[in-house]
């Protein structure tokens, strides 16, 4: 929008010079024979969404050229406002989709400076999972209570993003096995309240390395109330992995994590039926499918 403002006021200026201005009374015209050159100094700024079509629950890339050498800018994409951090030849963003985005055509609007541009995503359905019932675990109050807290801290902990991507564009899975419990399916504990689950569960022995899949800082390796034990991994840029239920964690706050490095063990700590690996992925704080994220990895 800056750009076509820019070039209508340079198109007003040049056509007043060329012109010429009439002198009142005198019938003349008085013309200035060199119309001052005018530069739009404003680049083109461009946004492009790798894919434009995502489902509810993935994430697509928007890569932001034009930007005029300037390292930070916005996205407003489906209601959330999303940091563009620098990336090779301009700015870049995941845009996550959460589970409940409307399908359709969505606008991001981009800023940067005084900057705009837009691109459009359409959301897809993810289909939809019948409500799966949890026998064996019942949410009593003070467990709805722990849930409350624990999700409370975990979000605060994600709101706290860091610039520098530590990530590689492959991906290692966390543990070897098959999900067994999905991302986004809706659940029942004990014929009672639910949750969509938000991550996936992997059933593995107790005591099975779990590693972590790519670069990161390790944010928070602690014993919560419904999450058990609990480590979060903070990629850059927006981008955290979370392991819950493990037996030990073998990595703490602060400490750089390579990819492949083992960070705890498999266990069943927490609220929990049985030793398994709950891996959650959280781009710009909303819960998004990891078995898409470990299949397509990161750009
Ligand atoms: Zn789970």
């Amino acid at each position: 929008m800056a750009v076509t403002l820019g070039r209508r006021l340079s198109a007003a200026v040049v056509s007043a010079v060329v012109i010429g201005l009439a002198v009142p009374g005198r019938g003349e015209i008085l013309r200035i024979s060199e119309p001052r050159p005018v530069v739009d100094s404003a680049p083109g700024l461009k946004a492009v969404l790798d894919p434009a079509v995502v489902r509810q629950g993935g994430y697509a890339v928007l890569t932001v050229t034009g930007t005029g050498g300037r390292m930070k800018g916005t996205a407003d994409a489906l209601g959330l406002e999303i940091s563009l951090y620098p990336a090779p030849g301009g700015l870049r963003a995941l845009v996550p989709v959460p589970l409940t985005t409307k399908r359709g055509r969505h606008r991001i609007q981009v800023i940067v400076g005084n900057l705009e541009a837009r691109v459009f995503m359409t959301v897809a359905r993810r289909p939809v999972r019948p409500m799966r019932h949890i026998r064996g675990l019942i949410v009593s109050p003070e467990k709805a209570e722990a849930l409350r807290t624990d999700k409370g801290k975990l979000g605060r902990i994600l709101s706290r993003e860091s610039a520098e991507a530590l990530w590689s564009a492959v991906l290692r899975r966390p543990v070897p096995g098959p999900v067994t419990a999905e991302f986004g399916v809706p659940r029942s504990y004990g014929g009672g309240a639910g949750w969509v689950h938000k991550g996936v569960d992997v059933p593995m022995p107790r005591n099975w390395p779990v590693i972590a899949p790519t670069g990161g800082t390790v944010r928070l390796a602690k014993l919560m109330g419904s999450y058990g034990n609990i480590i979060v991994v903070d990629h850059g840029q927006g981008v955290f992995t979370t392991y819950l239920h493990l037996r030990s964690m073998l990595v703490e706050p602060g400490v750089r994590v390579e990819a492949g490095q083992v960070i705890g063990t498999v266990g069943a700590t927490g609220m929990a039926t049985g030793p398994h690996l709950h891996f959650g992925v959280f781009m710009h704080r909303v819960a998004v499918d990891p078995v898409e994220f470990l299949t397509r990895g990161l750009p």
